[in-house]
């Protein structure tokens, strides 16, 4: 059925008069109000960087002009908020690409645990940087799925897990059977030693742009989107996420993929 939903603002008005104001959130509205909220966010990440590299070019042209040092520190910055730039990009188009399909079930034979051994293998630099290393176990399952995209999320759930670990920690990576009511799936937990995530932030992190900080977010080169991504691919294989978390100890992403 239809719900009514309402939001109400309650404000104490002069002489003891209170104001209170319903406003219509129901369905269509929602959806609205979260276009608007979207087109505002991607603005606002995109204008952050772009501000950047329109002073830095104003500077460049006038008083760093003789000054390679200066120049040189500056094109640095500069390519820095260019890359941030273009990583917005690439994920909000990963991210429309991935919702447009998001009721087609993808159907080739995809073999997970192939597909971790090469997110592992072309995530060794990173890992190594921080001293860090990641360990596989479990055995092979074939998924009806599509491999690139597969990729997508793991490497995804793998980075956060280094990004947000602890240098020097180890992630593991675990290949389960498990038997859900709808059936034979394969489960893949990806568990690292890092900061946690308090528990109030577990409902929303897979909002777009939802982050628990984002100034470590923004500062580790993250879009606020990878888990988003995660969602729409994993849901588009008619499976699903579920986050544990313990504060001060580390987090676990378990992603559940039907088999049939
Ligand atoms: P980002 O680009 O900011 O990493 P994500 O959508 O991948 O965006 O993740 C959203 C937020 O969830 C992150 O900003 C971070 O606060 C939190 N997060 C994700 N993975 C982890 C993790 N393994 N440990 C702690 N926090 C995490």
């Amino acid at each position: 059925g239809q719900e009514q939903l309402f939001q109400v603002t309650v404000s104490a008005q002069e002489g003891g008069l209170v104001l209170c104001v319903f406003r219509d959130i129901s369905e269509a509205e929602q959806a609205g109000a979260m276009r608007r909220d979207f087109v505002a966010n991607v603005s606002h990440e995109l204008r952050t960087p772009l501000t950047a590299l329109i002073g830095f070019i104003e500077t460049l042209r006038h008083a760093a002009r003789d000054d390679p040092a200066a120049r040189d520190r500056f094109l640095g910055i500069m390519e820095h908020e260019a890359g941030r730039m273009n990583r917005l990009v690439r994920d909000l188009l990963q991210l429309s690409r991935v919702e447009a399909e998001e009721r087609v079930r993808p159907r080739d034979r995809v073999e997970v645990r192939g597909v971790l051994e090469g997110v592992i293998s072309s995530l060794r630099g990173v890992a190594e940087r921080e001293g860090s290393s990641v360990v596989l176990t479990g055995a092979g399952a074939v998924v009806p799925g599509d491999a690139d995209q597969l990729t997508q999320v793991f490497t995804n759930l793998i980075e956060n897990a280094l990004k947000y670990g602890n240098a020097g920690q180890v992630v593991r990576v675990t290949l389960t059977p498990e038997e859900t009511v709808r059936g034979a799936a394969v489960r893949v937990d990806v568990a690292d030693q890092g900061e946690g995530i308090d528990p109030v932030h577990l409902p929303r992190l897979t909002e777009r742009f939802y982050r628990v900080d984002s100034h470590r977010s923004r500062e580790l080169g993250g879009t606020g989107l990878g888990l988003a991504i995660v969602k729409h691919i994993v849901s588009r294989h008619r499976g699903w996420l579920r986050v544990d978390s313990v504060p001060g100890e580390g987090s676990r992403f378990s992603v559940v993929l039907p088999l049939g």
